[in-house]
């Protein structure tokens, strides 16, 4: 009894110091640089690429209308992926991860800042894809992730209400910045492209719909949140849609 009551008890401090780190991670980064409204933490030193690809970030979520200069964030640079992996509860193959439901902190897997690139797992469906990665810089993994926790403050945490493909589709829609060719990814999306199917790790069609409902149809961000359409009777409409010949849907 007294083996149970002291593991317990062990457990118990375990779980409250892994919280404690949770909630003041900046004592595992030993770097840090304030620029804008960001701070951006990291275990390494911090190369100075890192200002321009803040600022091409703040560019695009300067687009979003959840977006204001007053909100501030917080980025943790884990080059070491056990680092990472910690604060992602294990989730190494991720991308990055906003805890928007919790801390709003931000983390992002190992990173080639003077390349403005994100370091790809073998495992990534995707990763020796230069067409998927062409659009999706350091900047656009910065502005998706922000955007995230834009949506949390908008919405209030409880990202759970919500469907991934609007979370997901409008961080993508703010994060690539425009970049993002309707027509083009419609007609691959007919075709049953891999670049398509949301499991194999891209949000392209969660960002179609998105475009859509925004450039199309004209909702703002805060009527579609208001008013969420019925993913199935959207897809079906999106679906239905015939594939433009030429840009004039681009
Ligand atoms: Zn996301």
């Amino acid at each position: 009894m007294k083996t149970i009551k002291k593991a317990g008890i062990g457990f118990l401090i375990l779980g409250l110091t892994y919280l404690g780190i949770m909630f003041f991670p900046t004592i595992l980064f030993a770097h840090k640089i304030e620029y804008k409204q960001c701070t951006v933490y990291s275990d390494r030193n911090i190369d100075a690429e890192i200002y321009g690809i803040i600022d091409s970030a703040l560019v695009r979520m300067s687009t979003s209308e959840l977006y204001d200069t007053t909100q501030h964030f917080r980025l943790f640079l884990c080059n070491d992926l056990w680092r990472f992996g910690f604060f992602t509860q294990g989730s190494t193959l991720a991308d990055a991860v906003a805890q928007y439901d919790l801390t709003r902190n931000i983390f992002f897997r190992p990173c080639d800042i003077p390349n403005h690139k994100i370091i790809p797992p073998n495992e990534w469906y995707f990763a020796k894809n230069p067409f998927s990665f062409n659009d999706r810089p350091l900047w656009y993994y910065f502005a998706h992730e922000m955007t995230h926790v834009m949506q949390s403050r908008y919405t209030g945490r409880g990202s759970w209400n919500y469907p991934t493909w609007l979370t997901e589709g409008y961080a993508d829609y703010i994060g690539k910045g425009g970049n993002f060719n309707f027509r083009e990814n419609l007609a691959l999306w007919h075709d049953r492209a891999p670049e398509l199917d949301p499991s194999k790790g891209l949000y392209r069609l969660y960002h179609l719909k998105v475009y859509y409902l925004m450039q199309t149809k004209g909702y703002n961000i805060q009527a579609i949140y208001q008013n969420i359409p019925d993913d199935a009777a959207l897809t079906a409409e999106l679906w239905n849609l015939p594939v433009p010949e030429n840009e004039d849907l681009k």
